[in-house]
């Protein structure tokens, strides 16, 4: 019996809309794909002022977060290794940039006692 032909296809990653906050006067701090820049300040996305608002929106729906974070990793990786296959960020700088800024973060290991 083979079990991988009745697994479901994975789904697509989690669209890019949040932090939810929206203003009339500027566009939102989402990112803009395939560059995963920031549609309002032009920072690699996700920015300080998106890191802030989302820590707001998620507040009380942690986990929710890291799993959002995650996805999105794994969405701009597609998309920025496609772009830059040979000079594009390791793994390890997107890891950084997407998820290890969020909770459940390691605890930052103090020096030998
Ligand atoms: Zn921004």
């Amino acid at each position: 019996m083979v079990i991988s032909a009745q697994l479901p296809t994975p789904r697509l990653g989690p669209h890019p809309d949040r932090p939810s906050y929206r203003t009339q006067t500027t566009p939102p701090h989402t990112p803009m794909r395939p560059h995963w820049f920031c549609r309002s300040c032009g920072q690699p996305w996700p920015c300080a002022q998106s890191r802030l608002l989302l820590k707001a929106e998620y507040e009380r729906k942690l986990p929710t977060l890291s799993i959002y974070l995650a996805g999105l990793m794994y969405e701009a990786m597609q998309d920025l290794y496609h772009l830059n296959p040979h000079d594009g960020p390791s793994p390890r700088e997107l890891f950084d940039r997407f998820v290890a800024w969020g909770p459940f973060r390691r605890a930052v290991v103090s020096g030998a006692k």
